[in-house]
């Protein structure tokens, strides 16, 4: 044994002690026994994880482990491009943002209230991407470039009024992995892409949209201003996949008529971490603002009329609008579009262009002096060279890796870590000398004329002290795991060990360009071989593949892999996906774009998913069946007992069973998919894995299969080893997704080994069970399964308690706030209910003390249901409570101002030395009306016009 507290111990909250008092409480004396009796016994594992999994380490020797892993990483200067670059990651954003948990461990924005920080930042992010790109609206981040190009071909699909059979047109220019991602999109949806010169499209050609490179990936510069003309005559709209820092000196794709901008902000600030996780972008021009995927953050105004920040046009998301959405997006990348946001801060418009000039300085010095293909380029050349071969072994000597072309070409792309020496090195490499005399590879006609980021806010936080003390304003609105539970049904809010942070941000994970020599990338991929086995023990099935970067992404590889094999024997017919109404918007929206159609199933009394429904759906689909998508334990957070009766159901009717692996952490040492039924699932890294949400991304979304869908998996064009030869291609853009964070899953498991992760999964169950057992005379518990006990989250009925008091669960979620408690998940996936999930992490002094903070809640309620106070005049409607309301002079309210502000002391229910533990936290803008934000949409900072 080590020196060390096992990590076991310090990851799982509740003590053996406080576990057995939870036990007793339940009326059980054993963990063992207690857990029999929530999952049901024909799905109970049959192989101990402690048999297929090593560990537990200690923290020293699992750092130590990765150390050595990363040690067969080697780092060389990738100078690859492609859409990767090298970029410093300045040190005040990296420690304060990048390695703080007060922005990685926050949730979602959507309870704004809480969240005003990163709203704050993700809308400089948007304004960011409407200045660089001119366009008048962008979302608050894709998942990678090449999602975003094939989101915007179905934008484009949906907007352009050109007839249904008119094809998608990819520029030649546009980078490989991007014209595959989108090829991979398009298939199932029917549409046809061709690959063309845009500058001589044929004419009469059919196409509702082009998809253009700018600058392209040779490195060259064109300007589309006629194409953009000439294809806006043929009604389709111009899509410009384009770069941030190419743009400071580049006429903006709004300014020459693309209709949408798509791209990554990596190169701001955000390393290349072996190909993510990045924000993607997408900006779109005035008239498209409805039709646009993803999340978008805009400005409101709260209860007092003042301006605050909020989710805008959530209608459009799959979490309202489901098989209609414009998208299935739902985490993002939100932590790294705020570093990339406050890189843009901490140069500004001044700093940035200087970044780009020295940058296109040395890509001009060499190109005087060497034979390019370009003749226009910002960073990237592409050179022509006697033996392609020679100069790469020269090169790579160097430890310098140039972009791969052919047998007589070799490429560059120049980027902010490039320093003289680096340079002396680089012209080494081609026996060239240059002199400081060059030209510029930029023509005037499409140099950049018009100003951006004027605004105050990329003004201002130039000193490292001015910019520390905006980060910490930032995120002292912000709740974030770091201060309290976050009680998220479904969602797995549990802690991300600082260890398993760690190697996040080593240079050996950090610094790896995603088409670098394979070679150079053994420790990488030796952790993503390790870490893909473990999760196939974990879930009892045969094959996975890391590629999504995100659930829904996992999701729709999973779908495509149940399309693409049924079409492998012949069963193209099937194209039905039965899903449960109580399903994650997400499914259906997946299921949409894996080209299938949505049957909804119906769930009875007891939210399962009605057996009779199923069978009579299967009926009346007979061959078409594609698949039934089904989450397990369910939503409405119970072991259906039927779930094995289930799949042999769909099985025998010929479909396929995915199974939505959000919650795996009831799941993990308990109970396989991959055993009990089901034939692909996706995982959510960031739920059940310990990778951070972030803010609301990154994450990670493993697609995992049986051996009969392994041929299906996602693969990549430029990387072999990234899946089966006989895949669809590829779901993301990089090989590996977002592969830098992998290390903290991989941490998680190593740490906890199998008798660890199974022990975390029996106290999520029991903590639920818990706190279900602690509220239910509060709020009625609205599903339990056998023995009445839920699975690891419960939802709490407030239906019956809005009809008698007129409180609702906005109501409920907005006082939480003034216990200074996150709210938990709201109407998922019953409209009217709170779903709570409090992981294995919490422990017993914090359920405590949301217990009784809900407790006191139901006795506020009480006073409306007893007519002392009326609804309306509630501290409940009033809420949340800021310092502003509690310390104006004048206070009509009908209950005391102590009580609006520290609720807990003064109704006297939570004990004493629980209120002392927290400080108080103020939530810093009253109840915000998102309502009047969609009315008055106001999605980026005014220009500085606004200020004069
Ligand atoms: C979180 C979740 C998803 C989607 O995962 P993302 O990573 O957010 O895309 C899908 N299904 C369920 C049940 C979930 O909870």
């Amino acid at each position: 044994m080590s020196n060390y507290q096992d990590f076991e111990d310090r990851h799982i909250g509740p003590s053996a002690s406080d576990e057995a008092q939870m036990l007793g409480v339940l009326g059980y004396s054993d963990i063992k026994k207690f857990i029999a009796d929530v999952v049901p016994e024909n799905i109970h594992i049959a192989k101990q994880l402690k048999d297929v999994l090593d560990g537990p380490k200690s923290e020293v020797d699992v750092i130590a482990e990765l150390r050595q892993i990363a040690s067969q990483n080697q780092v060389f200067t990738s100078l690859i491009g492609s859409g990767y670059y090298g970029t410093v990651t300045p040190p005040v954003i990296k420690r304060n943002v990048l390695e703080n948990p007060a922005w990685y461990t926050a949730y979602t924005p959507y309870q704004p209230e809480i969240s005003q920080g990163r709203l704050e930042a993700l809308f400089a992010f948007q304004t960011v991407i409407c200045d660089m790109t001119a366009l008048a609206l962008s979302n608050a981040s894709m998942l990678d470039e090449g999602t975003a190009a094939a989101e915007a071909m179905t934008l484009a699909r949906r907007s352009s009024k050109v007839a249904d059979d008119a094809v998608f047109l990819i520029d030649k220019g546009v980078h490989a992995q991007t014209k595959a991602v989108v090829a991979t999109r398009a298939k199932p949806l029917g549409i046809t892409v061709l690959e063309v010169d845009s500058l001589s499209i044929p004419s009469g050609t059919s196409y509702f949209g082009l998809l253009v490179q700018y600058p392209d990936t040779t490195g060259a510069i064109v300007d589309y201003s006629k194409v953009a003309e000439a294809a806006h005559d043929a009604g389709a709209l111009v899509i410009a996949a384009t770069d941030l820092l190419a743009l400071t000196l580049l006429k903006a794709p709004g300014e020459w008529g693309a209709d949408i901008a798509v791209g990554s902000a990596q190169r701001f600030g955000v390393p290349m971490g072996f190909g993510g996780p990045h924000a993607g972008f997408m900006a779109v021009r005035t008239g498209l603002e409805r039709s646009l995927p993803g999340r978008l953050v805009g400005q409101s105004v709260d209860a007092h009329g003042n301006p605050a920040f909020r989710l805008a046009l959530q209608t459009r998301e799959q979490h309202i609008r489901r098989d209609k959405a414009t998208s299935n997006i739902c985490t993002a990348q939100v932590l790294l579009a705020n570093m990339s946001a406050f890189y843009a801060m901490w140069h500004g418009p001044a700093g940035l262009t200087r970044i780009a000039e020295r940058i296109h300085n040395y890509a001009a010095q060499l190109a005087s002096v060497v034979d390019t293909e370009n003749k226009s380029y910002f960073d990237t050349l592409t050179i022509k060279v006697a033996d392609a071969s020679v100069v790469h072994a020269k090169a790579k000597a160097l430890r310098i890796n140039l972009g791969v072309v052919d047998a007589n070409h070799v490429r560059i792309s120049f980027d902010e870590t490039i320093t003289d020496s680096i340079f002396a090195s680089i012209t080494s490499i081609f026996g060239v000398k240059v002199s400081p005399a060059q030209g510029s590879g930029i023509a005037t006609a499409i140099k950049r004329t018009s100003s951006f980021l004027q605004h105050p806010v990329f003004n201002t936080y130039f000193s490292e002290t001015s910019m520390l003390r905006y980060l910490r304003t930032l995120a002292d609105r912000d709740l974030a795991l770091d201060r309290t539970m976050i009680p998220l049904g479904s969602c797995t809010m549990k802690l991300n060990a600082t260890t398993e942070m760690e190697a996040v941000t080593w240079p050996e994970f950090a610094s790896l360009h995603p088409f670098a020599p394979a070679e150079q990338t053994q420790g990488s991929r030796l952790l993503i071989d390790q870490l893909s086995k473990w999760l196939v023990e974990i879930t009892g099935y045969d094959a996975v593949s890391l590629q999504p970067n995100a659930g829904s992404q996992g999701e729709f590889a999973g779908l495509l892999a149940i399309r693409n094999y049924h079409d492998s024997r012949g069963d193209a017919s099937r194209n039905i996906c039965l899903i449960p109404s109580s399903a994650h918007g997400t499914n259906a929206a997946s299921a949409v774009m894996a080209g299938m159609k949505v049957v909804v199933i119906e769930c009875d009394e007891a939210g399962n998913v009605s057996l009779d429904d199923l069978k009579a759906k299967i009926a009346d689909h007979g061959n078409t069946l594609a698949a039934l998508m089904v989450t397990y334990p369910s939503t409405h957070g119970v072991f259906e007992s039927a779930i094995s009766e289930i799949c042999a159901l769909v099985h025998d009717a010929g479909g396929q069973v995915y199974v939505d692996g959000a919650n795996l952490n009831a799941l993990v040492g308990t109970a396989q998919p991959g055993k009990f039924g089901a034939d692909v699932s996706h995982l959510n890294l960031h739920k059940t894995f310990c990778i951070p949400h972030g803010g609301g991304g990154p994450g990670v979304g493993p697609v995992i299969a049986k051996a009969h869908l392994a041929p299906f998996l996602p693969n990549h064009p430029l990387d072999a080893l990234a899946g089966p030869a006989t895949g669809p291609g590829p779901i993301s853009a990089a090989p590996f997704g977002s592969a830098s964070i992998l290390p903290i899953s991989w941490a998680y498991i190593r740490l906890m080994g199998g008798e660890g992760l199974t022990h975390a999964t029996e106290v999520a169950i029991l903590n639920a069970n818990y706190m279900a057992y602690r509220l239910k005379d509060s709020y009625p518990i609205l599903y339990t399964g056998n023995k009445g006990l839920v699975a690891h989250e419960c939802i709490l009925d407030v239906r019956e308690i809005t009809k008698e008091s007129g409180v609702t669960v906005d109501d409920i979620a907005k006082r939480l706030m003034d216990f200074g408690f996150h709210a938990p998940t709201m109407s998922f996936p019953v409209a009217g209910t709170l779903m709570i999930e409090p992981t294995e992490s919490e422990d017993i002094l914090e359920m405590n003390r949301f217990i009784d903070a809900m407790i006191a809640i139901r006795y506020e309620i009480s006073e409306i249901t007893d007519g002392k106070i009326a609804v309306e005049d509630s501290a409940l409607r009033h809420a949340p409570h800021t310092i502003g309301t509690i310390a104006s002079s004048t206070w009509e309210r009908s209950y005391p101002r102590e009580r609006a502000a520290f609720p807990a002391t003064l109704t006297g229910l939570i004990p004493g030395e629980l209120i002392g533990m927290k400080g108080k936290y103020w939530p810093t803008t009253g109840r915000i009306d998102g309502a009047y934000g969609d009315r008055n949409l106001v999605c980026s900072c005014p220009p500085v016009e606004a200020f004069a």
